[in-house]
């Protein structure tokens, strides 16, 4: 094997866990190589709404959001099926970008400090052996003291690892479908929308260059019932809610198709697999409901980052970085995690989201707090 295959760090995905993870440990001098499937830029099934505790995080990588001329959101509308509105304040807010900007910015800031990036690579299997991990790619064979995973909500290693929370059965939190579409919109640019519909619910808010980012969250189930149509389902249960088929029937949608995924699931994972430290969603993921699972993603590689530097200056064993990096995570995560999982519970039924509207516009003081259990701090 020539040297330049072997690194102090691999890193398996470059969304913004990976990204952000590698950025980090080649600005610390270690040596980082980064693994991606696919080739920046590209587009990925997410709302694009990123918490604001994660702006502080995202400039001290090196990418001057300030300078992006991006739009801020500050304002939530919460809609019903039946066609109540509730409109609130967000005690934090958040900020709109697309997946394909910030992940091609962040791919060409790591790629400028010296992260050898490899797109276009899926990384075919994981080998942890004498202290050493060996990854199979399609660019060949590569070596390194430390691996972590960021390789998001489902992939070919967690089927590989037949990781626990795959065999979990059918239930109401796993199994959900992704749809996304970029538009051009009549809205407001400071508000996120949620509109509320039978089994799922559909984001709407704005990214860069005047656009705005449709993406909602429903079960398989309701694709099915819908012959797997995408169309069909829109029609006849979105539809049902008045602001979403205003929103389709009046905006302009700039995809030819729109950008989907299966197989989501909300499950407990482990956060060390293999000896692999993992990040983002092949952690654990929010559920979107909750929003903020971008910042999580991020905010966990900050984390592992930390213990990863420790490890590597011998400062503590490899057993002690991954119990670390456990409980660390879970300090951190767990709690906002579950509070994400009883919310997605509650929601998709239709008479259980009516009567939530309807509370909520009377007790609007009770919003507040139950919006907090969804966001952490900046970090
Ligand atoms: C419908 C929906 C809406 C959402 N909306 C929001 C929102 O508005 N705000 C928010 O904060 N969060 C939102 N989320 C959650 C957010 O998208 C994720 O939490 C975030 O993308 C996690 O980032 P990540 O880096 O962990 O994973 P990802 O961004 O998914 O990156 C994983 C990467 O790994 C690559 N990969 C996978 N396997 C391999 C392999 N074997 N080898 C090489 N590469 C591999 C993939 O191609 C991918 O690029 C939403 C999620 C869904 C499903």
């Amino acid at each position: 094997m020539s040297d330049q295959l072997q690194y102090d760090a691999t890193v398996i995905g470059g969304g913004l866990a990976g990204l952000s993870l590698s950025i980090q440990l080649a600005n610390k001098g270690y040596a980082v190589a980064l693994f991606e499937k696919e080739q920046y830029p590209f587009h990925k099934v997410c709302g694009e709404y990123i918490s604001l505790e994660s702006w502080g995080f995202i400039e001290g990588l090196g990418l001057p959001l300030s300078k992006m001329d991006l739009p801020i959101i500050k304002k939530l509308i919460v809609t019903s099926p039946n066609g109540n509105e509730f409109l609130h304040n967000l005690p934090l807010g958040g900020f709109g970008i697309s997946r394909y900007l910030i992940d091609n910015e962040l791919k060409k800031l790591a790629a400028s400090i010296g992260v050898a990036i490899y797109e276009n690579c899926k990384v075919e299997d994981v080998i942890y052996a004498a202290n050493e991990f060996k990854l199979h790619t399609p660019k060949g064979d590569f070596t390194s003291k430390v691996c972590a995973g960021s390789f998001g909500k489902r992939s070919n290693l967690d089927i590989k690892w037949k990781r626990n929370f795959l065999g979990n059965r059918y239930n109401k939190l796993n199994n959900y479908v992704g749809v996304k579409y970029h538009i051009k919109a009549n809205f407001a640019d400071d508000t996120i929308a949620l509109h509320n519909f039978s089994n799922g619910y559909c984001g709407i808010s704005k990214i860069e260059n005047n656009t705005y980012c449709l993406c909602y969250l429903t079960t398989a189930a309701n694709l099915k019932k819908n012959n797997n149509s995408i169309a069909e389902m829109e029609k006849n249960i979105l539809f049902k809610n008045k602001f979403l088929k205003n929103i389709f029937e009046t905006s302009t949608m700039l995809f030819k198709a729109p950008v989907t995924i299966s197989q989501i699931s909300f499950t407990e994972k482990t956060q060390v697999q293999n000896h692999v430290l993992l990040c983002g969603d092949a952690a654990g993921m929010i559920t979107p409901l909750c929003g903020n699972g971008m910042s999580i993603a991020l905010h966990s590689s900050k984390l592992a980052a930390m213990t990863i530097n420790d490890f590597l200056q011998n400062k503590i064993t490899r057993e002690g970085m991954e119990a670390r990096y456990t409980t660390d995570w879970k300090l951190v995560f767990e709690k906002r995690l579950r509070a994400g999982r009883i919310m997605q519970r509650l929601f998709g039924r239709i008479w259980v989201t009516n009567i939530f509207i309807s509370i909520m516009k009377k007790l609007p003081f009770f919003a507040t707090p139950i919006i907090k259990q969804t966001y952490g701090q900046p970090f």
